[in-house]
């Protein structure tokens, strides 16, 4: 299967922060045919182990299979359901967005309602809805027949978006943050041959809402260096300066330096730049990201994992929809390859 399909069925799969079941079960078969085991741990993280030689250096690869997304929170008596947010996600970009509440009796498709405009007063237009003042309409005519429709408290709700091709080398979807990593990763473990290291792909839980799946995998596989692929925010959209985010589409990943959570070990960072200059992989080299990624979680495991992150520069990221350049998917495989199999000359 080519990337681009991978992705395709990792985006379009529902994966809202603590019910990553679906998105687990694809992990598990993609990466089954190139690796030696996959096993599931008790939080869910999925781990995928390639053996290397005894005594070679082992390697923590993450890519988090969780996305932002809702909960629901309360059943009106009127139908409408209310919802909580799981991740960090912008009020502004909720209303009138279609999404899928994820019931144990199957899917129920709605919209994100409010209060209709033309009946606000106007303040109240001015200023940008809360989540708590938006609710879901399934089309129920009441409390009852909602939770007859499968409707309860607690389902997770995701953006109703399709993965689409929009050009030759560009993809829209949902939750490409961090499904494209998680395509980067089977990718790799496909193209990687020799037994010089062991690596552990893992597809990790709960990055969303504070690391937590890097957290426990990294401490039951204790590794000897951490690679997180993830995605990085593209700044080549208007608005915004290059000091704010200087990332662009088509560049090449980008080698984190310092973000939020974590600065790459030096060590680490020359082993990620002198893979891609010597095999000629475009690269952007980043640093003062607000945010982080699981990298930061398993550097402090133990005694410390030397840690670095490789990134696909995608525009949108936390909306329902975002974009990126499947040029720079295939380069962040070829970094993600090439670093891996110069590893034991560095550690
Ligand atoms: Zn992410």
């Amino acid at each position: 299967m080519v990337i681009a399909e991978t992705l395709e069925k990792l985006s379009n799969a529902c994966g809202v922060t603590g019910r990553e079941e679906e998105v687990r079960s694809l992990m598990k078969k993609f990466l089954k045919p190139h690796v030696d085991e996959v096993k599931e741990d008790k939080l869910g993280n999925v781990i995928g182990i390639k053996e290397g030689k005894k005594n070679t250096p082992k390697v923590m690869l993450a890519a988090h299979m969780d996305e932002i997304g809702l909960l629901v929170k309360t059943i009106s008596k009127e139908g409408f359901l209310q919802f909580t947010k799981i991740g960090g996600i912008d009020d502004r970009i909720l209303l009138a967005q279609k999404v899928i509440v994820y019931t144990e009796k199957g899917p129920l498709h709605g919209i994100i309602g409010s209060k209709p405009p033309h009946i606000q007063k106007e303040e109240e237009r001015k200023k940008v809805l809360t989540y708590d003042e938006l609710f879901i309409d399934v089309g129920a005519e009441n409390q009852e027949q909602a939770k007859r429709m499968g409707a309860k408290i607690g389902d997770p709700v995701g953006f109703d978006i399709k993965f689409a091709r929009i050009g030759k080398d560009i993809v829209i979807g949902k939750a490409l943050d961090d499904r494209v990593g998680c395509a980067v990763m089977i990718e790799a473990m496909k193209q990687l041959k020799g037994k010089d290291c062991t690596v552990y792909a893992v597809g990790t839980v709960q990055e969303e809402v504070g690391l937590r799946g890097a957290t426990t995998a990294a401490f039951g596989i204790c590794p000897d260096v951490g690679i997180a692929l993830d995605v990085t925010v593209a700044g080549d959209v208007p608005g915004v300066r290059e000091v704010e985010a200087p990332i662009k589409l088509k560049k090449g990943p980008s080698i984190e330096i310092a973000d939020a959570g974590l600065i790459t070990h030096p060590k680490v960072l020359r082993l990620l730049v002198d893979a891609a200059e010597e095999n000629k992989i475009p690269y952007q080299l980043e640093t003062g990201l607000p945010g982080s990624t699981d990298a930061a979680r398993i550097s402090l495991t133990r005694e410390g994992v030397p840690c670095g992150v490789i990134s696909v520069p995608t525009r949108y990221i936390h909306s329902p929809i975002s974009l990126l350049s499947l040029e720079d998917v295939d380069n962040a495989v070829k970094l993600t390859v090439a670093a891996i199999q110069k590893i034991p000359k560095y550690f």
